[in-house]
């Protein structure tokens, strides 16, 4: 490991400068530090340290003051955003973003629920680590049905990449031989429980072409010598994953890139360092370097590097674009096509259906299995007899309502114990996540004079579902509704409800790839159509959303980015 791995003042010009510790950024740093490349990766927030900063982990409810409950008081004053989000608990509050330090504004755009996780490792830490690969029919989609620009890429072009990170990450999942949802290296999957079993043989039965998968997940079920070499050990199925997770059961930046990184020597790596903008040389045309204020006392540092790799996550990377203005860009660097900070999108999880299932009253829940069930996208197909363009896929488990949903909702003494001790029915639900097209007018851009602590201007943000999504969304809800009826369910109900985007935590687009410079920031590479030595490898460089859980993509875009960067340094194009 690298003496003095982090630092803070150097005059040292690096090879390469990678911006954010996340998903995106850890897996830049390993394949440069693997290439021999002296890298630095540079993150805004405190250092994690892998085991050691998981402090929420194996704290029971019962060992929480409010039971999971995050203090009323602290979430007014920090968290009013980030409360919203699922894994927002008293055991995960640290790894979640403080909204008053970090104000954003939808006074003039529309609402848009931005989760952050600022800290050494990212989302990573946080993620609920599903991961598949997008297809042909994904990369297709733009072009097919002509709405969004084409992606620059197809299957065949990233196949590779992803079969490399998912060996390294370690993802469980079967082999489906899908049509609509590639197969990938991949551990054994978790088992169903008996009543999911059950389902699954009735959708088989019922609707051919619409498979229940087991979800396939970030997730040590058979670790691999490349595996225990990183310092991981199988998943315990504890499912308490937001915590962090000592074994390195499920793939982070701590677990799995960071160690890999570390190990060649070639890192280093400067915490609590904000990156304002990026330092452009109008003459070279190259990027130099970034400018960085410090988290802590506010004090502007300089770094610089031969190439720099934006990985700041989709927001995050095109703030710092967008504030890099000079004499040639004035609208953000890279942006001569002005599509900057357009094309905003995320998934929608806006309906869903769910029911009692009958029987099965001498079978329990096994463990506590760190995934669910997934149906992938039956409309992969365009069809004009759909009043919307795209799909969803429908995500859901079954589950013996008791203890373990019981333990999250509000009760006292006897009565609560007893509760406690029952198993209750068995429930089983499909909800949706839905695909968001790619409209030019949702956008984030600067507020005209707010700013926040660091000097970067608050970003506002203009981005609604359309009616596309709020059809597609109906269409959800009636389908899982009538499903679930056919298979056998009983009590069904369907909701379809108005959340605002965001919520789903990708997001997706701002500098979107593509062919045509006049309508992209990035070409197929993830390299910037107008300066050769900067790249954008997270989930901005999308043209479309698919309806896959996408951070899987933004590694494999991430590690082919930075294969093509160093042979176009090696042959001087750089
Ligand atoms: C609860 C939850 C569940 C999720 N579940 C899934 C899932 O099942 N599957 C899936 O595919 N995705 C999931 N996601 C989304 C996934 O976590 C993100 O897509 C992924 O982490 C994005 O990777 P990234 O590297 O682009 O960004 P991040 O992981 O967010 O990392 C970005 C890093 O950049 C740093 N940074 C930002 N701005 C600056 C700056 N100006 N200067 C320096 N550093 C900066 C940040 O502090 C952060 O460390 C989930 C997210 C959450 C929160």
């Amino acid at each position: 490991m690298t003496e003095n791995l982090y630092i803070n003042n150097t005059k040292e010009v690096y090879d390469a400068i990678v911006i954010g510790s996340g998903i995106s950024g850890g897996w830049a740093a390993k394949e440069f530090c693997e290439r021999g490349l002296k890298t630095l990766m540079i993150e805004r927030g405190r250092v994690v340290e892998h085991r050691k900063d998981y402090i929420g982990e194996n704290k029971a409810p019962w060992q929480q003051p409010l039971r999971t409950k995050v203090d009323n008081l602290l979430v007014k004053e920090q968290h009013q955003i980030q409360q919203q989000c699922y894994a927002f608990t008293d055991a995960t509050k640290h790894f979640f973003g403080n909204d008053k330090d970090l104000p954003y504004t939808t006074e003039k755009g529309t609402n848009f629920t931005w989760i952050r996780a600022n800290q050494l490792g990212g989302k990573s830490l946080l993620w609920h680590r599903q991961s598949y690969r997008l297809g042909e029919y994904d990369f297709n989609a733009n072009k097919s049905d002509g709405f969004g620009n084409d992606w620059p890429i197809r299957s065949q072009d990233i196949e590779k990449w992803y079969s490399h990170v998912e060996k390294h990450a370690g993802i469980s999942g079967s082999l489906d031989n899908l049509e609509n949802l590639p197969d990938g290296e991949f551990l054994p999957p978790f088992e169903m429980n008996s009543p999911e079993k059950a389902l699954q043989a009735k959708f088989a039965e019922l609707y051919p072409q619409r498979p229940l998968i087991m979800g396939r997940t970030a997730h040590l079920t058979k670790p691999t010598k490349l595996h225990l070499s990183q310092g991981r050990v199988k998943c315990q199925a504890r499912n308490e994953c937001h915590a962090g997770c000592s074994f390195g059961g499920y793939f982070s930046t701590q677990s799995s890139t960071l160690p890999a990184a570390a190990a060649t020597n070639n890192l280093h790596i400067a915490p609590n360092s904000v990156v304002h903008s990026l330092i452009y040389d109008e003459k070279t045309n190259r990027v130099k370097g970034v400018r960085v204020i410090d988290n802590d006392d506010l004090t502007e540092r300089e770094y610089f590097a031969k190439v720099v790799f934006v990985c700041a996550s989709t927001i995050g990377s095109t703030q710092i674009l967008m504030n890099s203005t000079s004499k040639k860009f004035p609208n953000g660097i890279a942006n001569s096509s002005g599509v900057l900070g357009h094309y905003l999108m995320d998934h929608n999880y806006n309906a869903g259906a769910s029911g009692d299932i009958e029987g099965f009253e001498d079978e329990i829940d096994r463990g506590r299995r760190p995934t669910g069930l997934m149906m992938p996208n039956f409309y992969y197909k365009p069809d004009a007899s759909r009043n919307f363009l795209r799909g969803y896929a429908l995500a859901g488990s079954a589950y013996r309502e008791g203890w373990q949903s019981l333990q999250h909702q509000d009760g006292l003494g006897a009565d609560y114990k007893n509760k406690l001790k029952q198993a209750g029915k068995w429930r089983f639900g499909l909800y949706a996540q839905g695909e968001m097209l790619p409209r030019f007018e949702n956008q984030m851009r600067f507020h005209p004079t707010l700013k926040d602590k660091w000097g970067m201007p608050q970003i506002e943000f203009d981005c609604q579902f359309s009616d596309n999504e709020t059809n597609m969304m109906i269409d959800a809800a009636q389908q899982a509704e009538k499903m679930l009826k056919a298979v056998g369910l009983k009590n069904v109900s369907s909701q379809v409800m108005n959340g605002p985007p965001g919520l789903a935590i990708h997001e997706l687009g701002t500098a979107r790839m593509g062919r045509d410079p006049k309508n992209s920031i990035l070409n197929a590479y993830n390299q910037s159509h107008d300066i050769p030595n900067l790249f954008v490898t997270d989930g901005a460089s999308f043209c479309s959303s698919a309806v896959q859980n996408p951070s899987l993509t933004f590694m494999a875009l991430t590690v082919r980015a930075v294969d093509y960067c160093v042979k176009e340094m090696n042959a001087k194009r750089i």
